[in-house]
């Protein structure tokens, strides 16, 4: 699905002297390469502070700490979502309030969110599913109306650009009050390891999530709240670093695989391309088609003898995997989501797809489908 080899041979010389500079310096925890990328990063996305943490399932969970959410206190999310998302509310002891998506964004569906809202709901956590953000206007004319936090869990779509209706920009993930991402390898900006970050440009809200991701600490070894230990380290930062400078050619890199995808399937019947939501670009972490009359597994399988892989993201809603079962919700609930996770499936989608495997990839999904 991701051709990380190809990519890290192309940057080889900078991304190993990077490195070595860090084995050299021996400053492996919060050593200078973490300030620095910490800082590019700031001024790549246009915000005030980027704290960096150890993934970005814990980029969630401090963002929750940090905003003082409570037991019992309800956080409305997404059915069709990684498991990152629901985990870490319910790892607090918050009640994930689960509501349906759009069916041509996969994002979440803003008037779902109001129909859900209670006097308990504290929080709404978007996801901007596979690289476009959600309709972040009108979840954020939601949570001002019924005074919520807007959480975005940015792991996906980092470096997206979000259109206000007032044709101004901000990057996904820096919208409302806080944003999360992750730099697990195969995102769009992935480290050698396990990384994340939290950015926000609220001036206490940054100072509570530094206290939060180490210890809880504000003056060495003076603990004011219960927090985590959650760190990028040294050099997952120093590879950050060059990879940054990189991120919007590979970017372009997957709109271009995005294209080819596009018009190879255009008015496919049994096929649906991923539509361009009007206020985000696409910055493509995947890109997921809608069958109609397809064994998707069948498929998968046919791809894999022609030694194209092929993924179902995701194979089953939240509220019916089985940790998440709860008496609040039953297989029906949620159409959109469950019709998805019926008919979706991705194509391979990364920086290093050239038009020869792509041509191979398309015709390789045609032929079956078309047999
Ligand atoms: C990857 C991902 C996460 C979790 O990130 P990790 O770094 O793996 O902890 C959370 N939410 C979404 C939507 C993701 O895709």
């Amino acid at each position: 699905m991701v051709d990380l080899k190809s990519q890290y041979e192309k940057i080889k010389p900078e991304i190993d002297a990077a490195v070595i500079e860090v084995m050299d310096s021996t400053a492996f925890i919060n050593g200078p390469a973490v300030n620095r990328f910490q800082k590019n990063l700031e001024t790549y996305l246009g915000v005030k502070h980027v704290i960096p943490c150890a993934n970005g399932t814990d980029a969630l969970q401090v963002s929750m700490m940090a905003l003082g959410l409570q037991p019992g206190d309800e956080v409305i999310t997404t059915s069709f979502t990684f498991i990152a998302t629901a985990e870490v509310i319910a790892l607090l002891g918050l009640t994930p309030v689960l509501v349906d998506v759009d069916p041509d964004t996969f994002n979440i569906d803003p008037k779902a969110i109001e129909r859900a809202v209670t006097p308990k709901t504290k929080a709404i956590v978007p996801v901007h599913l596979f690289g476009q953000a959600s309709d972040m206007e009108a979840i954020m004319d939601i949570a001002e109306k019924y005074h919520l936090h807007i959480i975005e869990d940015n792991c996906q779509a980092i470096g997206a650009d979000y259109f206000f209706k007032d044709g101004t920009k901000k990057k996904a993930g820096t919208i409302s009050i806080v944003g999360c991402t992750s730099f697990f390898p195969s995102k769009n900006l992935g480290c050698y390891g396990d990384g994340g970050a939290v950015f926000t440009n609220d001036d206490d809200l940054a100072l509570k999530l530094r206290q939060i991701v180490n210890h809880g600490m504000t003056v060495r070894y003076y603990h004011d709240m219960i927090g985590v230990n959650s760190r990028l380290d040294s050099i997952q930062a120093a590879i950050l670093d060059i990879k940054l400078k990189h991120l919007d050619e590979y970017i372009a890199q997957r709109q271009k695989a995005a294209d080819f995808y596009d018009k190879a399937f255009a008015n496919h019947p049994k096929l649906k391309t991923p539509a361009r939501f009007k206020n985000s670009n696409h910055v493509f972490h995947q890109y997921t088609l809608v069958t109609t009359d397809v064994d998707r597994f069948k498929l998968v399988e046919f791809l894999a003898t022609k030694e194209v892989p092929a993924m179902i993201y995701y194979p089953v809603p939240l509220h019916l995997q089985k940790a998440y079962l709860d008496p609040r919700y039953k297989e029906g609930d949620f159409p959109v989501t469950e019709m998805l996770c019926k008919t979706v499936f991705s194509l391979p989608m990364h920086t290093e797809l050239d038009e020869e495997q792509l041509q191979h990839i398309t015709s390789s999904v045609l032929e079956f489908i078309n047999q």
